[in-house]
């Protein structure tokens, strides 16, 4: 039997454990310790389609990520709890803007038709699909986007990968070769490696004399409840120059994230972060200036020089696969990575 070991729990990791654990010939060891971890600090919006960035190897890659999600719920029984698709509202303050992203959405359905159905959509309309919500600017609604719970997605996808026989040590490893991992004491030899630790790959390589053009980047979100108001099924929303709007069941509303360049790998939530995300959410749910903050999440995105992901071989013939840089479409690009 041969052996894989993966370095990194986060979307990546888990998907390829998730992945490969199904594969009877192969014994698969999963090392992660969860320190930074930018999936389970994410805001879960998978909805690519509406982005104006203008690589298109990026935009393939996300839009086939996004569509990856359909047949990971299936193979994997992810229930509404971790995958919801109830569709992205984007705003724009001026018409013609909301005209060209009209333009953009269509020309995007032709190659994928998981963008669903794309409507322009008055602020009228906006607050008839989210009730809580006060808004003056018009936009796009396309019901293809969806929203993840990026914990229990990986919580999942490890546990199943589990009850096929996958092992998994919760500690930091390095690596002291291109075939051994080392921890405490350990020493364990395998016949391939993932390395899928995030913002953290420039560390792991480095004993091994590659020098890897990655950064990490903070990211800080907040988690509010909303006592009386039903917040099931209702569409995420991105309004132009203002935090994202995601709610999730049970009232909850998440308003995030903070792009952070210059803080590396700080957790430490701060409070004019926090405030400005709440002013954000509150110009268009000004109930949330008074609601329970129930969590602040920080973690830490890779990114790169070109904002591009890169995944493969490490060296042409080389069993050690890497996978980083995401930023900050990682929980759209990182199943298909992954898988
Ligand atoms: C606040 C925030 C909001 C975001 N919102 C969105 C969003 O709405 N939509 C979207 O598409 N993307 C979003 N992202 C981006 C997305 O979360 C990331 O790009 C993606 O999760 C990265 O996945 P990953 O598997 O590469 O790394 P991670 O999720 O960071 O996982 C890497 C794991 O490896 C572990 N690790 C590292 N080194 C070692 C080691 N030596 N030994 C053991 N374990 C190790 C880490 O502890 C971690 O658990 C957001 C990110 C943040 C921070």
């Amino acid at each position: 039997m041969k052996t894989v070991g993966i370095i990194g729990g986060g979307i990546i990791g888990a998907t390829a454990a998730y992945y490969l654990a199904q594969q009877t010939n192969l014994q698969v060891t999963l090392f992660d310790d969860a320190h930074g971890q930018a999936t389970k600090a994410a805001s879960g919006i998978i909805s690519p389609w509406l982005s104006k960035r203008r690589n298109k190897r990026w935009y393939n890659l996300a839009s086939y990520g996004a569509e990856l999600y359909q047949q990971l719920v299936a193979d994997a029984n992810l229930d509404e709890s971790i995958y919801e698709q109830t569709g992205t509202i984007v705003t724009r303050k001026d018409s013609n803007a909301v005209n060209e992203l009209y333009e953009l959405a269509v020309s995007r359905s032709m190659n994928s038709s998981a963008i669903g159905t794309i409507k322009k959509v008055t602020s009228a309309d906006i607050m008839a699909m989210m009730p809580i919500v006060n808004c003056t600017e018009s936009g796009i609604y396309v019901s293809g986007g969806a929203k993840i719970n990026g914990q229990k997605l990986v919580d999942h996808l490890i546990s199943a990968a589990e009850s096929k026989g996958m092992s998994t040590i919760r500690k930091r490893v390095m690596l002291s070769s291109d075939n051994e991992v080392t921890f405490d004491n350990n020493r364990i030899k395998f016949d391939s490696l993932v390395l899928a630790p995030g913002a953290f790959l420039k560390e792991l390589l480095m004993p091994l004399g590659y020098k890897v053009d990655i950064r990490p980047q903070k990211g800080q979100l907040v988690d509010f409840k909303l006592a009386d108001w039903d917040t099931d099924r209702l569409p995420v929303m991105m309004p132009e120059s203002e935090n994202d709007i995601i709610p999730f069941k049970g009232g909850i509303i998440t308003i995030g994230a903070t792009h952070e360049n210059d803080q590396g790998f700080d957790l430490e939530p701060t409070d004019p972060e926090i405030l400005a995300l709440t002013q954000s959410g509150g110009k268009f749910i000004p109930q949330l200036n008074s609601a329970a903050q129930i969590a602040i999440r920080v973690g830490t995105r890779g990114y790169t020089s070109d904002f591009a992901p890169f995944f493969g071989q490490l060296t042409p013939d080389s069993k050690v696969f890497v996978a980083g840089g995401l930023g900050s479409s990682g929980l759209t690009t990182g199943p298909i990575i992954g898988k």
